[in-house]
């Protein structure tokens, strides 16, 4: 007997005969001899609609009701997963964040779980019963508030339960077969990956990939918790993302662990370019303009700074920012543009950034040149590299990075036999 922690997203809850497909797949789980712990989204869109209606009363809602109206949406889901249950002869209880036990601290909208305390959860089970949990929402002790995890939560809810109840597995279900080696809308050829490393997958889902919340691939990879991404959709296996320790083990029992050069290809079209010319070349402008940048809020992800020329004395400086950052930065250091002494700046919103990501990269020489080489045969222009020990990424054109994401794609020798199954879903 093993406890399964379930997680399933708002497109396999969205409606009745969903709600019932899943309870049908949580009952066969149970029915297995597992003990199942499920938690649950919102259904469908119903968290993007609270939004707007918030948005249609008030300009800018009070964030404590703001978490309490978003938080609704998901106990709409678990009581009527767990009548779906009932309905199927099989006993089901529905718990809310604070009833499970998810104890944040007190920020509405993106609180941080810091405790877990099943206690309710376990007794539950301990009756025999399968334990549905609202995704997304937590409790404060302090100011006795709910609170929600920010958008994507519940997967965040999944690993936190499968870490406090020491799940054996943490199965987080969407409407994507798993972990793909692209993203199969962009590139048809991708193919779905058996296993990936926790800090492959952060580095995916930093640069791009939607399949699984950053925050709670973290979370799995402090508290050592399995996950099995996979679809709602079918009964094939997904993809498992494995910590360090669990790679040691299966290389342990003798499984060929082998770390790809090149595991995936990211892409993401959602930074922006900011380009500040002619800043005078001497110590302490680049802390200038960055504290600048900072104190707007925008959180910088890429930087470049050009050889300055020799005549001028000047330098220019690009950096990339969230596109929803970029009107505050930039008004920020107009501000201050006499202070610093710079001549112009430059927006761009037209970039798109590829990251190629891979544990074998550390040990193996020539990766980049790959990259670059397949860029420059398709024609395509980089504006900027940056590396990390595990990931390349480079800038360029938005019109471009679709097909740079497809050359480099082949490059690397990712391209599977067949094209990817697309659900016309949300991957979520
Ligand atoms: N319902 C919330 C959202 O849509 C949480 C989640 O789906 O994980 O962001
Ligand atoms: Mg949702």
């Amino acid at each position: 007997m093993a406890l399964i922690v379930q997680k399933y997203g708002g497109s396999s809850v969205a409606d009745a005969s969903s709600i019932k497909r899943v309870a049908k797949r949580i009952v066969d789980t149970r029915r297995a001899g597992h003990e199942v712990v499920v938690a649950v989204s919102a259904m469908g869109d119903t968290t993007d609609e609270l939004l707007d209606l918030a948005d249609q009363v008030a300009p800018i809602p009070a964030p404590r009701e703001l978490d309490m109206l978003l938080s609704s949406g998901e106990r709409i889901s678990m009581a009527l997963l767990a009548m779906a249950i009932h309905s199927m002869g099989f006993e089901a209880r529905s718990f809310t964040g604070s009833q499970a036990g998810m104890i944040t601290d007190a920020t509405h909208g993106a609180a941080r779980i810091v405790d877990v305390t099943p206690v309710r959860l376990r007794e539950a089970l301990d009756e025999g019963a399968i334990v549905i949990v609202a995704g997304f929402q937590g409790f404060n002790r302090d100011t006795r508030d709910i609170t929600t995890l920010g958008r994507g939560g519940s997967d965040t809810t999944a690993v936190a339960l499968a870490a406090a109840l020491n799940a054996d597995v943490c199965e987080i279900y969407s409407d994507v077969d798993g972990i793909f080696s692209a993203d199969p809308r962009v590139v048809p050829k991708a193919h779905k990956l058996d296993h990936i490393s926790s800090e492959e997958m952060l580095e995916l889902a930093a640069n791009g990939a939607k399949v699984l919340y950053i925050r709670a691939v973290e979370y799995a990879r402090r508290h050592g918790v399995l996950i099995h991404a996979r679809s709602t959709f079918s009964s094939s296996e997904g993809t498992l993302v494995l910590n360090q320790a669990r790679r040691e083990q299966l290389a342990a029992q003798g499984e060929h662990m082998e770390e790809p050069v090149v595991a995936g290809v990211a892409t993401d079209l959602s930074q922006a370019k900011v380009t500040v010319i002619g800043v005078p070349d001497v110590p302490g402008k680049a802390a200038e303009i960055f504290k600048i940048v900072a104190k707007s809020g925008a959180n910088v992800d890429m930087i470049v700074q050009n050889v300055s020329a020799a005549t001028t004395g000047r330098t220019d400086i690009s950096f990339t920012l969230p596109k929803t950052d970029a009107a505050a930065a930039l008004k920020a250091l107009a501000g201050d543009q006499a202070e610093v002494g710079f001549l112009s700046l430059v927006h761009d919103d037209q970039v798109g950034k590829l990251s190629v990501v891979g544990a074998g990269m550390r040990t193996h020489s020539g990766v980049s040149a790959t990259l670059f080489e397949a860029l420059s045969t398709a024609g395509i222009n980089i504006e900027m590299i940056s590396t990390s020990e595990i990931r390349i990424s480079v800038v360029v054109r938005a019109d471009d990075i679709a097909e740079a994401a497809r050359v480099v794609h082949t490059a690397y020798g990712l391209d599977g036999d067949t094209e990817a199954v697309v659900y016309a879903g949300t991957g979520r």
